[in-house]
């Protein structure tokens, strides 16, 4: 999972950020790619089709519920999933591309323009295009960042190759040498820093050793153990900026180092 590039295409109702996503997916599956997408729903609408079965099921109190055909799976759960456990629930692809999710700053961003000004309010560092339709001269686009026509997709596709980067998970460790993940974000797209500079970047990197065998942990799991023993670790008087942790604990005698 670690390995999957995100990127996340965002701008302002009606333009165009879903048939960016169409064009870009086409382009890079026929490039040999394996695509997944996740959208942010902003509305609280159903997301089941009322009275289906599956709605129904919800309806008289089931948490989760899943329909499965010959060729397809859908599951309803009744609780929001965080960015990071629905791209760990895609599995391994080469890109996912994120629909919307503005507040994000730990990916790269491709921003789709209606108007000129938009782009100051879109803009976080962490782009690596902007997409202006015909109606708006590029000259009057005030970014760093590379310019394209909304329907060029094969230089889009291009930037995607060559920039995304893996999912920097927002635990602002400052690990990597910069004071937040966002910082790190924008050095990766500047070219200034390599993504395997985050210390979680690598599964090697969090490991969990029972009597003397090594378990294999992967995604939230590897994430919740990191963060709970990060976040205990630097709460203590004299630790600053922890780089190493190591965490024995021995159960049969109840002393704990
Ligand atoms: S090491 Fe990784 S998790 Fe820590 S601040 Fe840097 S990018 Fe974020």
């Amino acid at each position: 999972m670690l390995k999957t590039k995100i990127v996340s295409v965002v701008g302002f109702k009606k333009s165009g950020k879903t048939m960016v996503i169409e064009s870009l997916t086409k382009e890079l599956t026929k490039r040999g790619y394996a695509i997944g997408t996740v959208k942010h729903g902003s509305e609280k609408h159903a997301v089941d089709t009322p009275r289906k079965d599956t709605w129904r099921h919800m309806q008289a109190g089931s948490k989760a519920s899943a329909i499965l055909t010959p060729t397809e799976s859908a599951f309803f759960i009744t609780k929001p999933l965080s960015v990071r456990d629905a791209i760990a629930f895609l599995g391994e692809r080469d890109f996912i591309i994120l629909e919307g999710f503005k507040s994000l700053d730990t990916v790269a961003r491709i921003i789709v323009l209606k108007d000129a000004e938009e782009v100051k309010s879109l803009s976080n560092g962490a782009e690596i295009a902007v997409l202006i339709p015909p109606t708006i001269d590029p000259v009057s686009i005030k970014t760093d960042a590379p310019k394209i026509r909304i329907d060029e997709v094969e230089k889009l596709a291009d930037l995607v190759e060559s920039k995304a980067f893996p999912f920097l998970n927002g635990f602002d460790c400052g690990s990597c040498g910069y004071r937040s993940c966002a910082e790190m974000a924008q050095a990766i797209v500047r070219g200034a820093e390599k993504a395997s500079k985050c210390v979680y970047m690598n599964e090697e990197n969090v490991k969990l050793i029972v009597n003397g065998k090594e378990i294999p942990i992967k995604g939230f799991v590897q994430d919740f153990i990191a963060r709970t023993v990060l976040g205990m670790v630097s709460s203590l008087k004299g630790v600053e900026e922890p780089k190493r942790i190591e965490l024995l604990i021995k159960n049969g005698d109840l002393l704990h180092e």
